[in-house]
């Protein structure tokens, strides 16, 4: 089994707080790792994320980013044309710092190479309800998605090929990787054909049964007006996509305006039943349209982007992270999306939970169905949740699935949270199994 890849993400006030030398070191020593890279545009999320308190950071406990903000320095000349201008640090100890250009400069001295990742969300949720609300995806009550970007809206779309344009001209980086939040899926109401939903490790439809899963896309996004349009323009019966969703939204929540006595009918006929998602579609070919249509912006957006890298410099791997599985309720059909994408990672982080059943459950049916989709041949990096609960043993055999389900390589998710156990199992892992490691 050949590996091309052991990387580890980084978040700019890690490196501030560990120093970047202290924390390549142990990668480098302990994991073995051949490639790092920062988050470069994090969103707003406790650090660490799934323990109360650091292991090892020398400096604080607990840290509390702001929202969406960059870590690289800011290009102004490459946002002159976008209406939406990213945020950097106001933080002292962050802001006036590259913290990309620092990490390359390190890595290269010891030659690992270096990546940058945009995260979930790229614009805050402020400046998304008082500046660009027109940007934001809508869902069909017409409610304003958080502060996810309907990615058919020009300034939108013009905001992150500009971001991704800065990337490629100004840093020798080997790939940029963006895990960014595409079309919202919503999580259903809690006692959905008697699922109690949890919040698990960082899954929102893994336990859905596939008809729950095409039910939160109905009530994601987007219905805004530019999506309405544009979709009407591709000779979709936009009005009868919307009256058919707004009929499950009713039977979903019948406390809502498009609750009825008929929609709290058909609530319990769904509930009760046996029916499936084929039926649906059957019985709804509108809703499929609609998939479609999702799907079709999705690949656009791909290709833009993946046009916009490699016109600057096509050494650059586009990667992205697929951060829930059957990612298709984001939007994202992965066979179709494929050409446009040098690599794909696997965000499951199922070694965290603790178990080694709920990790052999979870990793190896998502790695499988990834592998599927995209190809033999297509570079395949398999995340490794290195963070407690996560323990030297199931990290093992998160490595053996990874490499048994075709993986191409691991990305440590993530180093602030790790035990150094748990990341010296890396390479135990890598040794056991008699994994080469082919830079
Ligand atoms: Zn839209």
């Amino acid at each position: 089994m050949i590996f091309k890849e052991i990387t580890a993400s980084l978040y700019p006030w890690d490196l501030h707080d560990e120093g970047v030398d202290v924390i390549l070191d142990n990668l480098q020593n302990y994991s073995g790792v051949n490639a790092v890279y920062l988050v470069g545009l994090m969103h707003y999320e406790k650090r660490p994320l799934t323990d109360y308190y650091y292991p090892h950071n020398p400096v604080r406990k607990v840290f509390f980013p702001e929202d969406s903000r960059i870590y690289w320095q800011l290009h102004p000349e490459f946002y002159r044309d976008s209406r939406i201008k990213p945020l950097t640090s106001t933080r002292d100890f962050l802001k006036d710092i590259d913290w990309l250009e620092l990490l390359i400069k390190s890595g290269e001295k010891r030659g690992l190479r270096v990546g940058v990742e945009i995260s979930h969300t790229i614009v805050d949720r402020l400046r998304a309800k008082d500046e660009f609300p027109e940007c934001i995806q809508k869902d069909i009550f017409g409610n304003r998605l958080g502060q996810i970007l309907c990615w058919n809206n020009p300034d939108s779309r013009n905001y992150v090929l500009s971001l991704y344009r800065d990337l490629a001209s100004n840093y020798n980086i080997y790939m940029i990787q963006t895990c960014m939040i595409l079309f919202v899926n919503r999580r259903l109401p809690d006692d959905w054909r008697g699922i109690k939903s949890e919040w698990g490790t960082n899954l929102i439809n893994t336990d859905y049964d596939s008809l729950g899963q095409l039910l939160s896309i109905l009530l994601g996004g987007c219905f805004c007006p530019v999506c309405q349009k544009k979709a009407k323009d591709k000779g979709i019966d936009i009005e009868r996509v919307m009256s058919t969703v707004k009929l499950f939204a009713g039977a979903l929540h019948p406390e809502s305006d498009f609750g009825s006595p008929e929609t709290f009918h058909l609530r319990n006929l769904l509930k009760g039943s046996n029916v499936n998602v084929t039926e649906i579609l059957l019985e709804y070919p509108e809703i499929f349209d609609w998939i479609r249509f999702r799907c079709d912006s999705v690949t656009e957006l791909f290709k833009d982007i993946y046009d916009t890298i490699k016109s600057i410099n096509p050494s650059i791997e586009f990667r992205y992270n697929t951060y829930i599985p059957n990612s298709e309720v984001s939007g994202l059909d992965l066979k179709l999306v494929s050409p446009y994408l040098d690599s794909v990672r696997c965000s499951d982080y199922s070694e965290q939970s603790g178990s080694k059943e709920i990790l052999q459950s979870r990793k190896t049916p998502w790695l499988l169905n990834i592998r599927r989709q995209i190809g033999d041949e297509k570079k395949f990096i398999s995340a490794i949740g290195i963070r407690p609960k996560a323990t030297p043993e199931l990290i093992k055999e998160g490595v053996k699935i990874s490499a048994f389900c075709g993986a191409d390589g691991l990305s440590l998710g993530h180093y602030d949270g790790a035990t150094f156990a748990n990341l010296k199992a890396i390479r135990e892992a890598i040794e056991e199994n008699y994994i080469i490691l082919q830079s």
